[in-house]
């Protein structure tokens, strides 16, 4: 498959081409894979030596839109993120918290899958923990060794830039009259410092380190993702991404290593996300105006808001997180989940409107041709809020016919592949992470969908269902009035 795909929509037939921008060209280039049909893509997970923020799942939202849209475009996406369980940070900090580096990030990976999952965020094909990946990095580091890129300084290895001509390409920096031989041990510094950077770190006294034949030490961030990347997923990738600010040093150095051993270009797709910010600032843990994903679902704010507000804004522009923006996500969500209740429950007149099905599949053309436009989110999501008006206003008019229902459900679906937020189990999710939902937070449209399952849990006799759903409900402040005829009002006590 290449980057046409065919969009079939009743008797026409549109051509989508897939296009992205690749921060290597600065341009955007139509998707074509090495592989037809297959996408290699390499995600650069977090480090964990705490809870992820919310500025770094931008990032991870951006990456499962991708992996979402490509997939429904027929593709097989493999896509691997790493864990960086080694660096500084964790060392100091498992250090001072008197654990061995495995049991203090255990829990901080654990904490990272459960915010994944309460963010509908689907797993990569591969997670690999840097440091179950030792031996390949050595590997890689030996190769680049034996090709002359490496020399040793006090028991640690950096790798010489100035042997490497194509070194800052990805990020555009200019290093002629630097200074060679200069070096940085840190893993993170910025682009006025660009020097030999350490790819294997001779260890400090008390530290922890591994024993290898190339000494004993640690790995440095930018092999830890090159190595794993080159392993799972062959010399050439199709896509790598992250946020903007791993373009340097991270990807540049990563570029260095990989291209410098394999003699072939790395990665065909170079996609990064802009930042999220707060007050017109980065979200980082170093400047303290974060806000963890946890604390906001304790503040009762839903994973499907949240998921919806990171996902709207393309995610190459910026989006500054505020309470208002959130609460607009959470109302955005409600109209959506009210009109397909709507949808599925309300009696329609028989038969077929003459524009609607017409309608329902514009809408979902216009969907695609947002996304294949370098994921375009804010486009698509236009197109399907515009059929959800058109649609509602048709109801109201009387013009709304039954057989409407499948086309305008269908592109609602489509739509739901790919932003995952229709599914009323907020509340469940929560309850999974042990935080107790809000209370008096069932929306109507929350409501409305456990009283129509309740109903249906009483037409196939299902009493037990029917009778916890009641209580689940009452349990919220919300009781039920049967009436004769078998049908049921509600009202909040
Ligand atoms: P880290 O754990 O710092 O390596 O970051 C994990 C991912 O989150 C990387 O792709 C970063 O680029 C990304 N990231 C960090 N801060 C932000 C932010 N404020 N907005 C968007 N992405 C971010
Ligand atoms: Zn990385």
């Amino acid at each position: 498959m290449s980057a046409q795909t065919t969009v079939s929509s009743g008797d026409r037939t549109t051509k989508t081409e897939i296009r992205f921008h690749n921060t290597m060209s600065g341009e955007t280039e139509a998707f074509v894979p090495l592989t037809p049909g297959e996408v290699r893509s390499y995600t650069c997970g977090p480090t964990v030596y705490d809870f992820a923020h919310i500025g770094n799942f931008r990032t991870f939202v951006f990456q499962d839109v991708m992996r979402r849209y490509l997939k429904s475009k027929g593709f097989r996406v493999i896509q691997v993120m790493n864990l960086t369980d080694v660096d500084d940070r964790i060392i100091q900090k498992s250090a001072a918290a008197g654990v061995s580096i495995r049991e203090y990030t255990d829990k901080y990976i654990q904490a990272f899958l459960d915010d994944r999952r309460a963010l509908n965020l689907e797993p990569p094909e591969y997670i690999a923990r840097a440091t179950e990946h030792i031996d390949d990095m050595v590997k890689l580091i030996q190769r680049l060794t034996a090709k002359g890129f490496t020399y040793t300084s006090e028991g640690s290895t950096y790798y010489r830039i100035a042997k490497f001509p194509a070194y800052g390409k990805l990020s555009k920096i200019d290093v002629a009259g630097m200074q060679t031989g200069a070096r940085v041990d840190m893993d993170r510094y910025d682009k006025d410092n660009a020097r030999d950077f350490a790819l294997w770190k001779a260890p400090k006294p008390g530290e922890h380190f591994w024993e290898t034949p190339i000494g004993p030490g640690r790995p440095g961030w930018h092999i830890e993702c090159a190595a794993m990347a080159l392993m799972y997923l062959g010399d050439t990738l199709d896509i790598h991404s992250g946020g903007v600010d791993l373009t340097f040093p991270h990807h540049e150095n990563e570029i260095a290593e990989s291209e410098a051993a394999t003699g072939k270009q790395f990665v065909r797709y170079w996609l990064h996300a802009e930042h999220l910010l707060v007050d017109h600032e980065k979200m980082s843990k170093s400047m303290g105006n974060f806000a963890t994903l946890r604390e906001l679902f304790s503040h009762g704010h839903k994973p499907s808001s949240i998921r919806f507000l990171l996902a709207s804004v393309p995610y190459r522009r910026q989006l500054n997180f505020s309470p208002e923006g959130l609460q607009g996500a959470a109302s955005s969500v409600e109209r959506l989940r009210n009109f397909v209740l709507r949808l599925r429950t309300e009696k329609f007149p028989e038969g077929i409107s003459p524009t609607m099905a017409e309608r329902a599949a514009t809408a979902k053309d216009e969907f695609d041709r947002g996304l294949a436009d370098d994921l375009n989110t804010a486009q698509a999501l236009a197109a399907i809020f515009d059929l959800v008006r058109e649609a509602n206003t048709a109801m109201d008019r009387g013009e709304f016919r039954q057989g409407d229902a499948a086309a305008v459900l269908e592109a609602l679906e489509t739509f739901d592949a790919i932003f995952a937020v229709l599914r009323d189990d907020d509340a469940e999710k929560l309850r999974s992470l042990g935080i107790e939902p809000a209370s008096a937070s069932l929306s109507d449209a929350e409501v409305e969908t456990l009283v129509a399952d309740r109903q249906a849990a009483r037409k196939r006799r299902d009493f037990a269902e029917s009778d916890r759903l009641r209580d689940k409900l009452a349990e919220r402040g919300v009781i039920l009035e049967d009436s004769r005829d078998g049908g049921v009002r509600w009202k909040r006590k």
